[in-house]
């Protein structure tokens, strides 16, 4: 199992795709099915530098609306929610729920950090996903901590098939684009980076048929 103690050191994980050399790009988002059929809902663009970054969450039900501002903090994995005051807002104590409020919305996206080759003309699109994020509050602060990150999944499409390594149960799972069929299950992972591109993509195409 891969563990990150900070948000920065996942992001710096690994900086190229292994199939086309572009440098990687980092997003807080959500997961959106292996085949990424839909958009994700959470979509913020993350960079190395600076280490801040913000984002905003909504919560909408019947009788209220609540926005807030959420920053995350790489480096010391600190996450703060700042609720903008709207009319329904009549003192601090209803400030302080909806902090709370904005922290369940957030939770409730699972977000999770990427990493994912953004190069439209590379055939395989590599990602890696993170665990999604955990975050403990700090008592009498109003800050959370993001628990450290685990290595949760790492993927590539191929004109046929998601080929996704599930790095939390240590297998690879081989999903036909085309088919609605359970994946072919792999086991002991196959590491990605261990070997050329052409040899892995032999190597998905071997165990596919064999299937
Ligand atoms: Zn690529």
């Amino acid at each position: 199992m891969k563990i990150f103690n900070t948000i920065w050191d996942f992001l710096q994980y690994k900086s190229q795709c292994p199939f086309c050399q572009e440098n990687l790009h980092a997003s807080l988002t959500n997961f959106v099915g292996v085949k990424k059929t839909f958009l994700p809902i959470l979509n913020i663009p993350v960079a190395i530098k600076p280490y801040k970054f913000t984002f905003q969450i909504k919560h909408t039900t019947s009788s209220y609306d609540m926005k807030a501002n959420g920053m995350i903090d790489t480096r010391t994995n600190a996450l703060i929610f700042t609720v903008i005051p709207n009319s329904t807002d009549f003192d601090n104590l209803t400030l302080d729920i909806d902090r709370y409020v904005a922290k369940s919305a957030f939770d409730d996206l699972k977000p999770h950090f990427d990493l994912f080759c953004n190069n439209q003309s590379c055939p395989n699109r590599y990602y890696l996903s993170s665990s999604i994020l955990q975050a403990e509050d700090v008592s009498l602060t109003k800050v959370w901590i993001i628990s450290p990150l685990k290595l949760y999944l790492e993927g590539f499409e191929t004109p046929n098939e998601v080929v996704q390594n599930d790095w939390l149960r240590e297998e690879t799972n081989i999903y036909s684009i085309i088919k609605d069929a359970d994946p072919v299950k792999f086991q002991p992972i196959i590491d990605f980076t261990s070997m050329s591109k052409e040899a892995l993509l032999n190597r998905v195409l071997t165990i596919k048929n064999w299937s």
